[in-house]
């Protein structure tokens, strides 16, 4: 088996001894893999350097795996991630051509350190490593080292949607974007949609075709796409939620709640995520459901994430003001219906708060997979379990097919999704959470990442 390489923006070092308790699933199985091949993971330290060039890569070796990470100017970080990923390439993948701020400055820095990357990787690789890129941020990354003569195999995993072909070419540079996905040997998405829009845009601009069996062509490239929906640890979670009654902050939230049902969001503070939508479908429903008034708490845990960029900034105000817009307008001298809160939790308490929800809501506007869906459903407890209610335009939309599934910009339609939910007998909310949790059991993450690498590697 040939070393491995992975790429991503961030890199999550484990902290040397620490509990693997707080790495995301995507970690855990990258992790692993790395661990088992011997490898490489690189990418950006989250570090600025100021207006020095980056000092050399920090190497450090844990195991059979060495992390590389590489600082980046200030005039990087501004132009490459907040700039061109995060105001561009975010935006335009989830379909919100209104929030593209499109800049030729950025641009030219996002394919700058794609450059810079692939030099400070380059000196590293073996001639049968096989590399592995992750995300956004670095889809010309294998354009660059392909031009610096690199022949390894290198696949690209595209975690977010891919949008339909009027969308993207609003991107001045989306030639650009495409010309660097058919530089890789295998390209990855996470649902058949994301795979159908993305031949869709090589056929729209003439740039290519699929030839069959998953190939595709452009210029004389010829190169795989798949579908490769990423996964959680299903089983490592669903232990995390039946072991969580004994964290204090679950112990606490569940006398909080005794009497009451629980509704859960979990999202980051992200305009993709529905969140005013979803704070508008629980409101219509308190209202048009007067029997489950005061014995509902709607508990929406969201982080705050790239505060630093203008439209999320403008989003906490936003969703804050909402939310308490809605517990005046609802709430009574003993129920406050919205208990809304900026706080990151880890991953085992998320756990238990999930297990101890009837309904778990998310309904994002638009979501490559979503993977709180996911850990919802693991969550739960067999013999009385809650119901997910799922935006149809998630990606895990295309598995879980024993969700209630909405339109989020069906406000009303959302809100009676939230009424069936609560009002669901036994019976069908067990046969329901079955089916989903079968699915997961089969495909997790692992799965996932061996079925990418075993394509690679065909
Ligand atoms: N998450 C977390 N703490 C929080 C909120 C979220 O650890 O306070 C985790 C959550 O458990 C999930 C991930 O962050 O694993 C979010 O992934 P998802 O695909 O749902 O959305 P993304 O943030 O990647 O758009």
């Amino acid at each position: 088996m040939s070393r491995l390489v992975v790429v991503s923006n961030r890199v999550p070092v484990p902290e040397k001894g620490g509990a693997a308790a707080s790495a995301g699933g995507l970690a855990v199985a990258l992790l692993a893999a790395l661990q088992e091949r011997g490898g490489i993971w690189m990418g950006w330290s989250g570090k600025s350097s100021g207006d020095n060039e980056p000092g050399p890569l920090s190497l450090e070796e844990q195991g059979k795996i060495t992390f590389a990470l590489t600082d980046l100017t200030e005039k990087d970080v501004d132009e490459y991630y907040f700039g061109f990923a995060n105001r561009v390439l975010w935006p335009i993948c989830h379909y919100r051509l209104d929030l593209a701020e499109y800049g030729r400055k950025e641009m030219a820095g996002y394919f700058r350190v794609n450059r810079f990357f692939a030099h400070r990787l380059a000196p590293l690789l073996k001639p049968d490593d096989t590399i592995w890129i992750h995300d956004y941020h670095l889809i010309p990354l294998a354009a660059e080292l392909r031009q610096m003569g690199v022949k390894n195999r290198i696949g690209f995993f595209h975690h977010i949607p891919w949008p339909p072909a009027d969308v993207l070419a609003a991107m001045p540079v989306h030639e650009e974007i495409m010309r660097g996905l058919a530089a890789y040997d295998l390209v990855g998405f996470q649902t058949d949609h994301d795979l159908e829009n993305f031949a869709g845009c090589l056929r729209r601009e003439e740039m290519g075709d699929a030839l069959g069996d998953g190939r595709f062509n452009s210029g004389d490239k010829i190169f795989k796409g798949g579908v490769y929906g990423i996964g959680i640890e299903t089983e490592a979670f669903a232990k995390f939620a039946r072991k969580a009654v004994s964290h204090a902050m679950v112990h606490k939230a569940k006398e909080s709640i005794i009497g009451r049902d629980l509704i859960i969001g979990v999202d980051r503070l992200d305009y993709s995520k529905g969140l005013t939508q979803r704070i508008d479908a629980f409101e219509r429903f308190v209202l048009n459901n007067p029997a489950h008034q005061r014995n509902v708490t709607y508990l929406q845990v969201t982080p705050k994430s790239r505060s630093e960029v203008p439209e999320y900034e403008q989003m906490q105000r936003t969703v804050a003001e909402q939310a308490g817009r809605v517990n005046g307008a609802l709430g009574t001298v003993d129920w406050v219906p919205i208990r809304y809160i900026n706080r990151s939790l880890s991953r085992p308490i998320l756990a238990g708060l999930y297990r101890l929800a009837k309904v778990g809501l998310v309904t994002p506007l638009r979501d490559g997979m979503n993977l709180v869906a996911k850990e919802y459903v693991a969550a739960q407890n067999p013999d009385d379990p809650g119901v997910l209610v799922l935006s149809r335009f998630a990606g895990a939309a295309r598995e879980l097919k024993g969700a209630l599934l909405v339109n989020p910009y069906d406000i009303v339609g959302t809100a009676n999704a939230i009424a069936r939910a609560l009002n669901m007998p036994l019976e069908e909310r067990q046969e329901r959470w079955q089916r989903m949790m079968d699915y997961l059991l089969e495909h997790d993450v692992s799965r996932w990442c061996d079925d990418f690498l075993n394509d690679l590697a065909a």
